[in-house]
């Protein structure tokens, strides 16, 4: 923008017309931006939103590179979210730093019982030799999709630029942000995380329901080696998960009621880690903290649309899920493959990619998949926080019985792994 557009009173409206404008360039809206302007093709435009800045998530020591400062998030990513960036060549530099899931067991046996049986066990492979996910910490993903990011020239970056408003005629969709700026595009996508401004300037209602429980992370370094073992383990306040990080590490996510969460983040490095251990596999060791924690809070959260006039949502715009079995960003990254496949394969027709058809193209391949997704976590949670005798008995044998029917394993094994059902192609691993 020229000193003169700024001073003036007038809109400035940035030219041309953009094919799509993603609202939100957190790690969901940043990998659809890459894969729009990957597979677009010639003249594509694309126009990225960040209301703040865009690796404010993930910070090194110094300007430009460095020694990188670890917030203790990490994700399970699934082999089909692995497909994905590694169709945007991005997984080479990641996979150093990613721990391949080799085993999986599940419990919600009592703390105090002094065997702590495990009910249910499964491998982690999909294959031989290949497993289904994987575990990485935040900046270890965030740093190459990012970097990714800024190289791309060819994609407009507005960063400190929350949108604020939303036009819409028969063509396009104008998006105002920076008090009196405007941009004016195909299709609007609504990658601005649960308190999505896209969604409610779209009027779409959610349902909400929240879980008066809190997420804490931290990273510990554990005394024995965990050879890719990730365990679930069932409290009555929420599941804690351990899961594997490189170099005999682990991830924990340790849901606990929403005050108590708080109380222990604030204890003392030794009362907090005597209150991990306290809950920690003993047949794992003892661990020590390798990181800052850090606690979040925990709700369900589902639009009753996905789309809109010109507007499409993804992530967790759309949906918001229970963190147990480590799916949101992955159910996010499904949502990606499936509308860029839909948008790709339209323009090549030489049809409008913001057209009603489109939008209902995506919405009926991903709400039911994002509506089951969201209430299934929802249910287990609540099944498994019940201490009621005769609730527990009935869920032990349900974890016995599968883990006594090998096809019932490989079909949750896949699910984990985001390869059941109608998989977007950049999710098998398969250019556009
Ligand atoms: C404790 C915990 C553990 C988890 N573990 C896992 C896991 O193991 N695996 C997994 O797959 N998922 C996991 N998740 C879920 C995962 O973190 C989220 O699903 C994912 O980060 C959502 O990404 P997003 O890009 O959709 O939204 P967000 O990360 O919320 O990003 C939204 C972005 O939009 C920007 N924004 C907001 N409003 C505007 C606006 N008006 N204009 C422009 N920009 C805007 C924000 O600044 C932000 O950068 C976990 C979640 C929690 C809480």
């Amino acid at each position: 923008m020229s000193a003169e557009d700024k001073d003036s009173n007038k809109p400035f409206i940035h030219e041309p017309l953009y094919d799509v404008a993603v609202v939100g360039g957190g790690l969901v809206g940043a990998v659809a931006a890459l894969c729009f302007d990957r597979f677009g093709g010639d003249g594509f435009k694309v126009a990225l939103f960040e209301a703040g800045l865009l690796d404010a998530s993930y910070q090194t020591d110094q300007p430009g590179e460095g020694k990188v400062l670890y917030s203790g998030r990490a994700y399970a990513l699934s082999e089909g979210s692995r497909a994905i960036l590694d169709v945007l060549g991005l997984w080479q530099e990641m996979a150093k730093f990613a721990q391949p899931i080799e085993e999986i067991e599940v419990t919600d046996s009592q703390l105090e019982s002094p065997f702590r049986p495990v009910f249910l066990s499964f491998s982690g492979e999909i294959e031989h030799g290949r497993v289904g996910a994987y575990i990485i910490e935040h900046e270890r993903l965030a740093a190459p999709i990012y970097r990714a990011l800024r190289a791309k020239t060819e994609i407009a970056v507005f960063e400190n630029s929350p949108i604020t408003d939303l036009q819409r005629d028969a063509q396009s969709v104008e998006l105002s942000f920076k008090g009196g700026e405007k941009l004016r595009s195909r299709l609007c996508i609504g990658a601005d995380g649960r308190g999505s401004s896209v969604r409610s300037l779209s009027e779409i209602k959610v349902h909400r329901s929240d879980y008066d429980q809190d997420g804490i992370v931290v990273t510990v370094a554990l005394s024995q080696p965990h050879h890719g073992k990730a365990v679930q383990h069932f409290l009555p306040s929420g599941p804690f998960a351990i899961l594997p990080l490189p170099g005999d590490r682990a991830s924990l996510v340790w849901t606990e009621k929403r005050g108590l969460a708080a109380e222990m983040c604030a204890l003392s490095d030794e009362e907090f880690i005597s209150q991990v251990n306290a809950r920690f596999s003993p047949k794992l060791g003892t661990v020590e903290l390798a990181g800052p924690r850090a606690h979040f809070p925990l709700s369900l959260l589902l639009a009753y649309s996905f789309i809109d006039k010109r507007v499409a949502l993804i992530g967790d715009a759309a949906h918001g899920v229970h963190p147990l079995a480590g799916q949101g960003m992955n159910i996010g990254l499904r949502d990606v493959a499936a509308l860029v496949e839909i948008v790709v394969e339209t323009r090549r027709l030489g049809l409008d990619i913001g057209s009603e058809v489109v939008l209902e193209r995506y919405q009926q391949w991903r709400r039911f998949d994002g509506v089951m997704s969201a209430f299934a976590m929802d249910g287990m949670n609540r099944l498994f926080a019940s201490e009621v005798p005769l609730v527990r008995e009935v869920r032990d044998f349900g974890l016995r019985l599968v883990d006594r029917l090998p096809p019932l394993k490989e079909f949750f094994v896949r699910e984990a792994a985001g390869l059941n059902g109608d998989v977007p192609l950049l999710m098998q691993g398969k250019k556009l």
